[in-house]
């Protein structure tokens, strides 16, 4: 069933039980509007269950977010809900990680404002190409 369009993505909400509402595309949802093509993003990579985009503000010289083609607010959620997904999302990384080149990366998931996650379909954040410090700022 296609959800390209919110009439559609409406109809197919009616029909999920009660619960398993997160499983829907999210008509206000700015990740869910690129994995449909609704909005622009510079795709470098996808597999049954992902899409990996560059970041529009990238913060190394690779800057990958990888995000699963189900709405999810957050990683827990995501692994709790759909594990094959989850782990998708990192074997996508490091597949995109090598097709660029980098035997060394960075993965990142923020969960929650505080910590500054600014986009509530999960994504994860993959980083590459540069020295890194630890502990993150
Ligand atoms: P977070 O702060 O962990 O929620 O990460 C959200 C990321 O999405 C930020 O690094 C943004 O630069 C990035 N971002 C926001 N809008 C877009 C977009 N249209 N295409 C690609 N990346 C985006
Ligand atoms: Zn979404």
């Amino acid at each position: 069933m296609g959800l390209g369009c919110r009439e559609t993505a409406a109809e197919f909400r009616a029909s999920i039980p009660e619960g398993e509402e997160h499983h829907v595309s999210e008509n206000d949802c700015l990740f869910c509007k690129i994995v449909a093509g609704e909005i622009p993003g510079d795709v470098v990579h996808v597999t049954e269950r992902t899409v990996a985009f560059r970041d529009i503000n990238g913060q190394a010289p690779t800057h990958v977010l990888v995000v699963p083609r189900e709405h999810y607010a957050n990683a827990a959620e995501l692994a709790a809900g759909d594990p094959v997904a989850s782990a998708e999302l990192v074997t996508a990384a490091a597949a995109v990680a090598a097709a660029e080149g980098y035997d060394d990366y960075r993965l990142v998931y923020n969960t929650g404002a505080g910590v500054g996650q600014t986009v509530f379909h999960t994504h994860l954040h993959l980083l590459a190409g540069r020295p890194m410090t630890w502990p993150p700022g």
